[in-house]
């Protein structure tokens, strides 16, 4: 199946930024194996997807609501993120999930609501570093997709990111025999279909061995996200 690299630029940048960075990636999106999807805050969906219109990279935003209107000061819909060009939502990050109280039920209800109206979710999963330190990291992971993936998912194009807590924007990763043994548990799980991206601390120099192992579809990047060159440097690695 064809390689999914995704950026993910959490809450960084200004707006002069984001067109640069998109810029950036676009200039070098050309004759990839890999699709390209960028993710930028809410207020930079809009012109990135505008600069983005007939070029190979897709948009996606980092969250939505699980509701698509209504008294929510604050919050996003899905049919927002669509009417602004993007065509994948981020659901469930660890960042969310810490920040914001989302369980696996909200990720749920908030992929049906992506998938119905026509968002391709990307649900993260993932242990903590002390859930991995006592030897829990697959189950953690096998009861947040339980939890997490709505019916339809993988007919939808649903994607599955494993990002271990501890490993995002420390710069560690887990082993190549660690990485591959929750990808196993993952696809025994999704199926033969669905994306399975590794995502935690990523660089142009880890990319190849890990996007090389079994059942790793593909990455969701963090901080090497916002340098372009680093970021078409992993999509090379695909
Ligand atoms: P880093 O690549 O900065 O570790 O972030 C990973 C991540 O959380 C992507 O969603």
């Amino acid at each position: 199946m064809r390689p999914l690299i995704a950026g993910n630029w959490k809450m960084h940048g200004t707006l002069r930024e984001a067109a640069t960075l998109a810029e950036g990636v676009r200039a070098g999106a050309d004759g990839l194996k890999a699709e390209l999807l960028v993710c930028p805050p809410f207020p930079y969906i809009h012109g990135v997807a505008a600069a983005m219109l007939g070029q190979p990279v897709a948009v996606g935003g980092q969250d939505c609501h699980l509701v698509v209107k209504g008294a929510h000061t604050g919050d996003v819909a899905a049919p927002m993120l669509r009417d602004c060009g993007a065509t994948y939502v981020i659901l469930g990050h660890s960042e969310r999930r810490a920040d914001h109280d989302e369980t696996d039920a909200v990720v749920k209800a908030k992929a049906v609501t992506a998938i119905a109206h026509d968002l391709i979710p990307i649900v993260c999963v993932g242990e903590t570093l002390a859930q991995r330190e006592a030897g829990e990291a697959e189950a953690v992971v096998r009861a947040q997709i339980a939890g997490s993936l709505p019916d339809g998912f993988a007919a939808a194009g649903g994607v599955v990111a494993y990002e271990p807590v501890w490993a995002i924007g420390t710069g560690k990763t887990p082993t190549e025999a660690d990485i591959a043994a929750i990808h196993a548990a993952l696809r025994a799980a999704v199926g033969p279909a669905t994306r399975l991206l590794y995502g935690g601390s990523v660089k142009p120099g880890n990319a190849a061995a890990i996007l090389g192992l079994p059942n790793v579809d593909g990455a969701l990047v963090g901080g090497a996200s916002l340098v372009p060159d680093d970021f078409l440097a992993i999509a090379r690695a695909a």
